[in-house]
């Protein structure tokens, strides 16, 4: 026993002798054992690290780092690479450094430890996710990143599990089930932990759910609080924080049968905390269902809103309702940056937002009142915002049971998503990956509860019937790295991007702004005025956030590739046909100055051929498979049969042409280890036939028309 600690300490001495610090031979494994509520609130006496989903508790995602700067980013190179293997999901996470390790999440909950200097693999934690529980989340398996607290990482699975993990060994301490994934939630965002509780929301607002936001305790995995963040059933109570504030404030903005239909407002993104004000704040979706005319009139609080909460108790202190009656899928579960702005003279803390309605909005964070708000992309569905910052609705945006579609703007991926935005206090602007984009919306005529497929009680039968929508929509798909003063609020600069549904941001001190695109660049740009000073092609689109992070003196910035989430999966014949990946292989790449590794080539493109059988079905059989096509399969197979270059392009399956394997597949689930589920509880044997007779007619379409789309 005696002889362990004193052969290691000699190991110890003669690294010492031998002139290598130990220190720097290897990274010190428990650097997250350091990380508690101080180490993240003086985040900027720990510029190398990155400890907490935005950096600090205010998520600004600027970092004080300047080694990397305006002058010499244009010797950036790669340091390492770390394949991230499996399927070629997307990748969103921001990856935490503590002590020289970093800690990433990939596709299906995954989590990953590297020596940040050198990306030797450390550990994996494999959650194993059931596979089934892809066809219960709406916008792919993603996950955006991990907490860290004394000694352990945080992940939350996206079959709705919360796990707490031994930073040195990435082995499990504990788990909890938070979520279920049967019942519509999953969960794709990263845990905060405030004094000592994790704190974890939930997705499943496209399903039938009713969001909340739960603590725990970080060392036992106890349940501390919940906050539901919509009414339930009236008269029963959940005995939950939330119980007084939702009888008092909420339940009045709610009418009908609405708890049937689950309600949203689920909290499936950031959060930020103000140690000061001692106030944590969540972003809240859409309500569910989308259409307001099925779930309830009213505002339905406290859908599409900011809330502050307290962090020890979960009780509610105020809250801002950005989309009353929310029917167009406006979450509002973006970035919330604090920081302290000069507006018209006076010091403001404020809390800056720029959620999927295509409003940049600005709120005094200790009391929720609203102090400006403009649109940071061209916008329909409201004419402007009151001096409160209530919309100035536009009925024509509106629909309702009839079917009758409206158009509206941004569409229901957003002006700007979940990718983070960054805020600079050098330049003073906030930097953001905006998308051009319109959606056709019309109420389904009948709507039910399903088991599978979204409950949104909308028909996305629309828009493939409406021609002059679809190039209207395509006419309007942009997609631009924004830097949106938020004082003067205006833009101050803009650079295309050539599509849209590009990368997160990070700012730095070296007057630097980093983002990867679409297209699979990753770039500099000048923070004061958007010029690119460098670029390398990655081959793969990234959506997913840059860091930047010191080891041993050397500064690094890293970024996940990988190309995925909503619009990828669903836009299908809406995205722009540039906008197909080389090979979409999930990578972590990091770079430093002088770093002189190849870029890894990309893999040979598939050979992918249109061979479908001729066209016989009738045009009844063919109409009846594109309902179900576009109500079952277009969010993930892509709408009208194009899919998004993530999962298979059916037009291309050979399964297509062979009806007893596309019924095993779509009624028999023989791809169910795949993530492919049976649609036997949805749909019947003539109907799966029905969508094979639409698919078999798109592949024709398409092949007739190889130069043209079919509209
Ligand atoms: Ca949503």
């Amino acid at each position: 026993m005696l002889r362990t600690p004193s052969a290691a300490a000699g190991l110890g001495l003669l690294m010492v002798l031998a002139g290598v610090p130990a220190a720097v031979a290897a990274p010190p494994l428990n650097g997250a054992a350091a990380v508690d509520g101080a180490r993240i609130i003086h985040a900027d006496r720990h510029p190398g690290e990155w400890l907490t989903y935005g950096r600090t508790y205010g998520a600004q995602r600027f970092s004080p780092l300047a080694q990397i700067n305006e002058r010499n980013v244009g010797r950036l190179g790669l340091a390492w690479h770390y394949d991230i293997g499996g399927e070629r999901r997307v990748q969103e996470s921001t990856p935490l450094v503590a002590g020289g390790v970093m800690y990433l999440t990939t596709a299906w909950s995954r989590v990953v430890a590297l020596n940040a200097a050198t990306g030797k693999r450390l550990w994996v934690f494999h959650p194993h996710v059931p596979r089934s529980a892809d066809a219960h989340g709406c916008c792919g398996v993603a996950n955006r990143g991990v907490a860290i607290w004394r000694g352990r990482v945080y992940v939350g699975t996206y079959d709705g599990r919360l796990i707490a993990l031994n930073a040195r060994t990435g082995k499990p301490l504990w788990s909890v089930r938070t979520a279920e994934y049967a019942k519509g939630y999953t969960i794709t965002g990263a845990p905060i932990v405030v004094k000592g509780r994790v704190i974890i929301g939930n997705g499943g607002g496209e399903f039938g759910t009713r969001g909340y936001v739960t603590a725990y305790d970080a060392r036992t995995g106890r349940e501390d609080w919940r906050f539901y963040t919509v009414p339930g059933r009236p008269g029963v109570p959940d005995h939950a924080a939330s119980d007084g504030v939702l009888a008092r404030i909420a339940r009045p903005t709610w009418h009908g049968a609405y708890w049937k239909f689950g309600g949203g407002g689920n909290v499936w993104d950031s959060m930020a905390y103000d140690p000061k004000l001692d106030l944590l704040y969540i972003g809240t979706g859409n309500g569910a269902p989308w259409n307001g005319a099925v779930r309830s009139p009213g505002a339905n609080l406290f859908i599409t809103s900011i809330l502050a909460l307290r962090p020890e108790t979960g009780q509610y202190v105020w809250h801002f309702q950005e989309v009353p009656g929310d029917v167009w899928d406006y979450d509002a579960d973006q970035q919330m940056i604090l920081a302290d702005l000069n507006l018209h003279g006076r010091v403001r803390r404020v809390l800056m937002q720029a959620p999927k309605d295509g409003i940049f909005y600005v709120l005094d964070r200790a009391t929720g009142r609203f102090l400006c708000g403009k649109p940071y992309t061209p916008i329909n569905w409201a004419r402007g915002l009151s001096r409160r910052g209530r919309p100035i609705e536009n009925r024509k945006a509106f629909y309702d049971l009839t079917g009758k579609p409206a158009l509206a703007m941004p569409g229901a991926a957003g002006g700007h998503n979940w990718q983070p935005m960054s805020y600079d206090p050098q330049t003073g602007l906030v930097y953001l990956a905006v998308s051009g984009m319109a959606f056709t919306y019309a109420g389904a005529r009948r709507v039910r509860m399903r088991e599978l497929g979204w409950d949104t009680g909308d028909d996305f039968i629309a828009l493939p019937q409406n021609p002059k929508a679809v190039a209207q929509i395509r006419k309007r798909l942009t997609g631009y790295l924004l830097a949106w003063n938020p004082v003067t609020e205006r833009a101050a600069w803009r650079v295309p991007l050539g599509a849209p549904w590009n990368g997160g941001v990070v700012s730095t001190a070296g007057g630097l702004v980093f983002e990867g695109d679409a297209m699979g660049r990753f770039a500099a740009y000048r923070a004061t005025d958007g010029k690119r000073l460098w670029s390398v092609q990655t081959h793969t689109g990234i959506v997913a956030p840059p860091i930047t992070y010191e080891v041993g003196g050397q500064q690094y910035v890293a970024v996940e590739i990988g190309w995925g989430g909503a619009f990828a999966l669903a836009a299908g014949q809406l995205a722009l046909d540039s906008q197909i990946n080389e090979g979409n292989v999930p990578r972590m790449l990091v770079f430093r100055l002088g770093g002189a590794e190849a870029m890894p080539p990309p893999p040979p493109r598939p050979q992918l051929t249109l061979a479908p059988p001729a066209s016989t079905a009738s045009a009844a059989a063919i109409a009846l498979g594109e309902r179900k096509y576009q109500s079952f399969c277009s969010v993930c197979h892509g709408d009208s049969a194009v899919s998004g270059g993530v999962l298979p392009d059916l037009r291309y399956a050979p399964a297509v042409a062979d009806s007893r394997l596309w019924r095993r597949i779509v009624h028999g689930g023989a791809l169910e280890s795949g993530g492919m589920v049976s649609f036997a509880r949805e749909l019947t044997p003539r109907e799966i036939e029905a969508i094979r007779d639409y698919v078999i007619f798109r592949a024709n379409q398409t092949k007739g028309q190889r130069a043209t789309r079919p509209y």
